[in-house]
């Protein structure tokens, strides 16, 4: 495996792995009490929606793998407010998803919130799109 960059790592089949991320207090949403997915440990979050409250999710950290844990009482496009599980910080939107329903929110690959080093994630419930967004590249990838 080679380092990219802090938080990701590129593993033998080529896949992106978000190994490290954080709200803005700095909790790490990748811990090793999270269930795994692929013997990975997965990225916790927690989301309200009108309808099921708050219910907190388990993200695949393999990026452009949209698999999930939890949430499966959660409406299909139903746009979500996505916080820390830990604090309840609400994590900053930067931009709108290309599928035009919902936003990209950022989360850190370091405790200080750079939004250079981040991961956003659409939220949308079910929208497919992530991306990595590193400096000036952008590394973009749908299922
Ligand atoms: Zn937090
Ligand atoms: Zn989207």
């Amino acid at each position: 495996m080679t380092n990219q960059v802090q938080g990701i790592l590129k593993d033998d089949t080529g896949r992106r792995i978000v190994t490290a991320a954080f709200c803005c207090n700095g909790h790490n949403l990748i811990d090793g009490e999270n269930p795994l997915m692929d013997g990975l440990s997965t990225l916790h979050l927690r989301v309200h929606s009108s309808k099921s409250g708050d219910v907190d999710i388990y993200l695949s950290p393999i990026q452009g793998d949209s698999r999930v844990i939890g949430g499966e009482e959660i409406s299909r496009d139903e746009l979500l407010d996505i916080s820390c599980p830990v604090c309840g910080t609400p994590f900053e939107v930067v931009a709108p998803c290309y599928c035009h329903n919902g936003m990209f929110v950022a989360i850190y690959l370091k405790p200080d919130c750079q939004y250079r080093e981040a991961i956003v994630i659409c939220n949308s419930w079910g929208c497919k799109h992530s991306f990595v967004k590193l400096e000036s590249r952008i590394i973009l990838s749908s299922s």
